[in-house]
């Protein structure tokens, strides 16, 4: 297995400025603080043990060096970021330095006030989640009785006159459901919907065997997706994101490590992509210890996995490595518990089987008819707390989360 602790003295012969583009896209992961639980959560399962948050003043920071970096797309994230009641001086920051910038919500707290205040400081776009078209499943599968709150905050974005995406991450409960999430999402108005099959990072990724769909499921909601394309047109823009694991390619993931994408934790950590803090032995550096321009052109967890010098066989020789950059590495590391092997989504890859297995697996359980209450683990301080205690044990990461219920 790669030590991620040791830097990697080929991948660091890479990180010259002047070889590396900037970062187009800051995600600030204000919070891990959130009022639902959902069930396929991407944040990390560990999120307890990271809670201290940075400060008014150090986002700021954050936002402006960003900026001069070159990054033009802000997403203020979490966690819930309406819990922080700064958001609208940050928004009002964000503005100024000329950022384009998008708030990705629950919903939960976003008061009319909040929203004539988020205008008035200049705030883009707005990103509101459902689980889900019906009240009970909405509900269930963030362990909250939120669905009717986020149908009035729906209407009140659109009031305010912000363009609005619609996000539903789709697993095996709601699949059967897009039809009706597509007309929910008309009947709101939304400019956009983004029906975004779950990736299986974090707690998703600890729930996989309770939340992957069928194949037939995931055909079935593709050809009701195109004929609403065809028969709505661009009265809303409809993005189906297939999950991964059904294909025999990976994807070519944040479109590169330390390509475009620049995430900022709630605590400072700077990330690679959102689900780097998954992968042990990487330091990941902090802003509030190291200015971001080092942090993106210099430092090991940035410079990681750029390029292709780090590569393992077959990604080395593979003449198909410029397309796919060899998938995603956090994939790569929960599955066979080396970030540096090739993505077994591919069928290249020697732990391809692993992949296979799980799509097997769901079907079984698909069939079996268990009921669903049970074993799914919510996100939770709780539940994340057992999770860090479980980890901390002797259980290998690639076979930790699996078979809960499955
Ligand atoms: S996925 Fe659900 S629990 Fe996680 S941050 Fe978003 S709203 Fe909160
Ligand atoms: S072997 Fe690696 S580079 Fe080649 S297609 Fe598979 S994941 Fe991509």
């Amino acid at each position: 297995m790669t030590d991620l602790s040791q830097p990697a003295a080929d991948v660091q012969s890479q990180a010259a400025p002047t070889g590396v583009a900037p970062p187009l896209w800051l995600l600030a992961e204000l919070t891990y603080r959130c009022p639902l639980h959902c069930a396929f959560c991407y944040n990390p399962v560990d999120y307890t043990d990271h809670s201290r948050e940075l400060s008014t003043e150090q986002w700021l920071g954050v936002l402006r060096d960003a900026r001069a970096l070159g990054a033009a797309q802000l997403g203020f994230s979490g966690g819930e970021p309406l819990v922080r009641d700064d958001l609208e001086v940050l928004v009002e920051e964000a503005r100024r330095l000329g950022f384009y910038t998008n708030l990705i919500t629950s919903g939960v707290g976003l008061t009319d006030k909040r929203l004539g205040d988020l205008k008035a400081a200049g705030l883009d776009h707005i990103q509101l989640s459902f689980q889900d078209s019906t009240q009970e499943l909405n509900d269930f599968l963030s362990s909250t009785r939120t669905f009717d709150l986020k149908q009035r905050v729906a209407a009140s974005i659109k009031r305010h006159g912000f363009p609005m995406v619609l996000n539903c991450v789709l697993h095996r409960y709601n699949l059967p459901h897009v039809d009706k999430i597509i007309e929910m999402a008309l009947a709101m108005g939304a400019e956009y919907l983004e029906l975004a099959n779950t990736q299986y990072y974090g707690w998703a990724h600890h729930n996989q065997a309770q939340l992957m769909p069928t194949p037939e499921q995931l055909e079935e909601a593709e050809a009701v997706v195109e004929r609403y394309r065809r028969t709505q047109g661009d009265r809303c823009k409809i993005f189906f994101v297939v999950p991964d694991y059904f294909e025999r390619r990976p994807k070519r993931c944040m479109n590169g490590w330390g390509a475009v994408f620049l995430g900022v934790a709630p605590d400072g950590a700077a990330l690679p992509c959102h689900a780097a803090r998954s992968l042990p032995g990487l330091v990941l550096p902090n802003v509030k210890e190291t200015p971001l321009r080092e942090i993106w052109y210099e430092s090991d967890a940035f410079n990681r996995f750029r390029g292709f010098g780090w590569m393992k066989e077959p990604c080395r020789s593979c003449d198909e490595k410029e397309r796919d950059l060899g998938g995603c590495r956090c994939q790569a590391y929960l599955l066979t518990g080396d970030a540096a092997n090739a993505d077994p989504v591919c069928d290249k890859s020697p732990s391809h089987e692993k992949v296979v297995n799980v799509v097997k697996l769901a079907r079984e359980t698909a069939t079996a008819n268990e009921p669903r209450e049970q074993p799914i683990v919510f996100r939770n301080d709780a539940n994340s707390r057992k999770l860090v205690a479980a980890c901390s044990s002797d259980e290998p990461p690639h076979e930790r989360g699996r078979g809960q219920g499955g």
